[in-house]
């Protein structure tokens, strides 16, 4: 069944209503008309179920046959520090990590960045990419977009237990790092903190030690940078539990 996030004011009581562009989408790619079933996101962890009734050039309406809670969801709260890509590469970062089940990006500057900051239009295709990302992957609340940052403001604000994969650690593993993580909150926070295409400088990673953020190794292969973040979403998640059947 199609899916879709819509703001909260397009669903009231137990009737939808779509107006604008998602209309020609629904209507002539998607070919979906009265009586056909949709799934509709207000980004609150809820899922609706809608039958289509009427569906004009301008306006398309339904009514609720369901409430459920979104499976999607993860528990584990983790929030991706990714230092700016070239490219097109930042933009697979909040694809795939969308899809696995990171909850927030923070997009931030580091020393041996390359890539510019990215322009208003970019941002604009940053955030469709995790709209369609999570309806795809059946998310229940989408992954928050945070504004940019430099790399010390991002050591201070990162919450919960902090991780920063980094090619020179060779002492400890992100899977022990993880596992001597304690387990006993409903909703655990990580923050992982990725490096450009260069790396992180040891500056960088002294500082944020400074910060209690803890270095860890992804194995002894080196990665790419867009590879890095959803490595280690994808640990993280695995050593949480999260990406079991039942989860
Ligand atoms: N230019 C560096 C590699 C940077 S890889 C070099 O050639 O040595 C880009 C980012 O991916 C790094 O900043 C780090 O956060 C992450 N990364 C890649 N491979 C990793 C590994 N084996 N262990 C931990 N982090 C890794």
């Amino acid at each position: 069944m199609h899916r879709l996030f819509l703001s909260e004011d397009c669903i009231a009581e137990n009737t939808v209503a779509i107006t604008g562009s998602l209309i020609h989408r629904l209507r002539n790619v998607l070919r979906l008309g009265a009586g056909d079933h949709i799934v509709v996101l207000d980004n609150s962890g809820w899922e609706y179920e809608v039958e289509l009734r009427t569906t004009g050039r301008n306006r398309l309406e339904g009514v609720v046959t369901n409430k459920a809670l979104a499976a999607g969801e993860p528990r584990t709260r983790i929030t991706l520090y990714q230092a700016l890509l070239k490219g097109s590469s930042f933009e697979m970062v909040l694809q795939k990590c969308t899809e696995i089940g990171v909850m927030s990006f923070v997009p931030m500057v580091c020393e041996r960045c390359v890539a510019g900051e990215p322009t208003s239009n970019r941002l604009s295709r940053w955030g469709n990419i995790i709209v369609e990302a999570a309806q795809q992957s059946r998310r229940g609340k989408l992954p928050v977009l945070h504004s940019l940052v430099q790399f010390k403001e991002a050591c201070e604000i990162g919450a919960g237990a902090s991780i920063l994969p980094w090619e020179g650690e060779g002492v400890r593993g992100v899977g022990d790092v993880l596992r001597s993580l304690p387990r006993a909150e409903d909703a655990p926070e990580i923050s992982i903190f990725v490096g450009p295409e260069g790396g992180f400088s040891v500056g960088e990673v002294q500082y944020a030690q400074s910060w209690g953020i803890t270095p860890v190794s992804l194995g002894k292969r080196i990665l790419r940078a867009e590879t890095a973040g959803l490595v280690a979403a994808t640990v993280t998640l695995y050593e949480f539990g999260e990406l079991d059947g039942s989860a």
